[in-house]
């Protein structure tokens, strides 16, 4: 992927894909403030709309430099890690070690969700994406009758997926817990209810998530 060299490309690089009819543009995880300040500010300048899945760029930052969207939730806004450097994107396993820590209803979050929803930034959740990474899920006898219905080689491609995540995979049922209560949490900002029901073939799902992704910075 082509990493931006400054603030500078970051315009050129929105203002040329807007020529050629890009519609949004999706910021990636190490991109600096300065040149999401620049893209964001090109993008709004022609009425287009950026989305963020950040990690250098904490969530406040973002959404007080106008971003419209973010990706994924709590996962990638590393503002809470310790010792979080400015323009520096952590550790995975120190920005999971954060997550581990983080209490929903403790004051930072609130004030993190409240200033979200002040400053009108989407969140988009991905769970389906995120369940991915958790082993056992759902119970593989709950599936068999789905399975039939797929064809034998997508039957064959979801049982490998399921199996190399079940190699690798810790317990993270207490992390996904939070997950689900950022978004009650954050959806009751709105004033809406939410449902954290999550589609069951996940690695099927996440593969048209990629195909779908329009252009990242
Ligand atoms: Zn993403």
């Amino acid at each position: 992927m082509h990493e931006l060299s400054g603030p500078d490309e970051a315009r050129k690089t929105v203002e040329y894909w807007a020529d050629e009819g890009v519609t949004s543009f999706k910021a990636y995880t190490h991109i600096t403030h300065a040149e999401l300040k620049a893209a964001i500010d090109a993008a709004h300048a022609r009425r287009l709309k950026v989305t963020g899945h950040l990690c250098s760029v904490g969530f406040h930052e973002a959404a007080a430099l106008g971003i419209d969207n973010l990706e994924h939730g709590l996962l990638e806004d590393t503002e809470f890690v310790p010792e979080k450097k400015p323009d520096v994107c952590p550790s995975w396993e120190a920005n999971h070690a954060a997550l581990d820590q983080l209490d929903i209803e403790s004051a930072p979050i609130q004030h993190m969700i409240h200033d979200l929803v002040q400053h009108h930034v989407a969140v988009t959740s991905t769970l389906p994406v995120f369940e991915c990474g958790v082993a056992y899920r759902p119970p593989l006898d709950r599936l068999y009758r789905t399975i039939d219905l797929l064809a034998s080689e997508a039957a064959l491609d979801y049982r490998n997926a399921r199996s190399s995540t079940a190699a690798w995979s810790t317990d993270k049922a207490g992390e996904e817990l939070r997950k689900e209560r950022f978004w009650r949490t954050f959806g009751a900002n709105l004033g809406v209810r939410t449902r954290t029901k999550i589609p069951r073939f996940c690695h099927l799902q996440h593969r048209d998530k990629e195909a779908t992704d329009l252009l990242f910075l």
